[in-house]
């Protein structure tokens, strides 16, 4: 890989390998969905596959960017005293919004850099190509531009600042802090209200990650996304009339049905209840995985899907055809839609013997009710973001 990356770049922009190597992970989140706005916890893990950076400083100011994902569109040549949004410049958005970032907050960009890109994670699916492809360009500054103050935190906080301001997507930190926090064979337990942090051993024993991409395009899901964001804060603020909290995120599962009533609308207390009950699933979850208990993840993964189908409403056919039909599978210990919603993926535990027929069952179920293929990757929990040896 290291050497590809290194012969194409030679190929795209010229010169003799003298490239620098950074790598930036995916991400999916195990447990704990849509809680990230409501003050609770997530609980993801970094992935091993992500988006490789092959990068040369320049002497002048200019940025010249080309991905091999994207390869039909060329070298995008810009410059750091052109960092303004706009929709023609497609993906190089994301990385021009970084380098914007650092600057709104401070930090010196004297120069520019030629950088390919190649990502191995599917774009647009829930894993966070997003994200990781932001990451690396933090990871890149701190390094070129010797920001040693820079930590991998603030790297996170830059790259949701920018996806939030200069690409106007209104993400949580999930991602990124995923991104650039992650450690192999960990998961990640995440309160999003203080970004107080735990990293879980993931200890899987016999059994792997394996994730299901429902290559449904997530057309509804930013109106919809909009739309829970708000239900919740509805629901918060009649909550808020009768109980003292700060977010949904405060509440136990007792304290909801204590005062649930105050929500004067059945779906907004549905959506309220997804909020509340995942947040303890997701606590309950890493207890369980602290323990060595698999089995009662899984049965926590599961429950979360059928919270998310029934009262949260973010599933659709695509996503509850692949929960459904993993759960029917030997050597599943648990499975679940992963991410936002309505079409990206599931991510599931199988025993590393039930694989191959989970993949090959899971799949012609899948082509036979949605009509086109799932994709399934298997993966591993990897460390975050980082400069590679040559
Ligand atoms: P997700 O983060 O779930 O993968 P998003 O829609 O948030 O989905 O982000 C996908 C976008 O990120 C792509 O359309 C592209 O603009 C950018 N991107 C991600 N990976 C790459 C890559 N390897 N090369 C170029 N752009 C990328
Ligand atoms: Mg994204």
């Amino acid at each position: 890989m290291k050497e590809k990356l290194l012969a194409e770049f030679s190929k795209i922009f010229g010169g003799d390998g003298q490239a620098e190597l950074f790598f930036s992970p995916g991400r999916v989140n195990l447990i704990g969905e849509h809680t990230d706005y409501n003050g609770g916890h997530v609980f993801p893990c970094a992935l091993t596959i992500g988006t490789y950076g092959a990068v040369r400083k320049r002497e002048d100011r200019k940025l010249r960017l080309y991905s091999m994902n994207f390869s039909g569109t060329g070298i995008w040549e810009t410059s750091l005293d052109e960092l303004t949004p706009c929709p023609e410049d497609r993906w190089t958005n994301y990385p021009k919004g970084v380098l914007w970032a650092l600057q709104e907050k401070g930090y010196e960009v004297p120069f520019g850099f030629d950088l390919l890109v190649y990502g191995n994670i599917p774009n647009g699916s829930g894993l966070s190509s997003s994200a990781s492809l932001e990451v690396l360009i933090g990871t890149i500054a701190k390094k070129f531009y010797g920001l040693d103050m820079l930590t991998m935190e603030e790297i996170a906080k830059i790259g949701q600042y920018s996806e939030n301001h200069y690409n106007g997507v209104n993400c949580g930190i999930m991602d990124q802090f995923a991104v650039a926090m992650g450690k192999k064979n960990h998961a990640i337990y995440l309160d999003t209200a203080t970004l107080e942090y735990e990293y879980a051993p993931l200890e899987l024993g016999d059994a792997r990650i394996v994730i299901a991409c429902s290559n449904k395009k997530r057309g509804l899901a930013d109106s919809a996304y909009n739309t829970r964001r708000s239900e919740c804060e509805t629901a918060l603020q009649e909550l808020q009339q009768v109980v003292k909290v700060d977010t949904l995120g405060d509440l136990s599962e007792e304290e909801f049905e204590q005062y649930k009533d105050a929500i004067k609308d059945p779906v907004r207390v549905r959506r309220a209840r997804h909020a509340v009950y995942e947040n303890q699933r997701t606590r309950k979850a890493a207890e369980a995985l602290k323990k060595g208990d698999l089995a009662e993840f899984g049965r926590l993964m599961n429950e979360s899907h059928v919270s998310l189908r029934d009262d949260y409403e973010v599933t659709g056919i695509e996503l509850d055809t692949l929960a459904e039909t993993a759960w029917e599978q030997p050597g599943v210990i648990g499975s679940r839609m992963t991410g936002a919603g309505f079409g990206g993926c599931t991510v599931s535990i199988v025993k590393n013997d039930a694989i191959d027929d989970f993949i090959e069952n899971v799949g012609r179920k899948y082509e036979s009710v949605i009509g086109y293929a799932a994709d399934f990757y298997v993966v591993e929990a990897g460390d975050g973001a980082r400069r590679l040896s040559k």
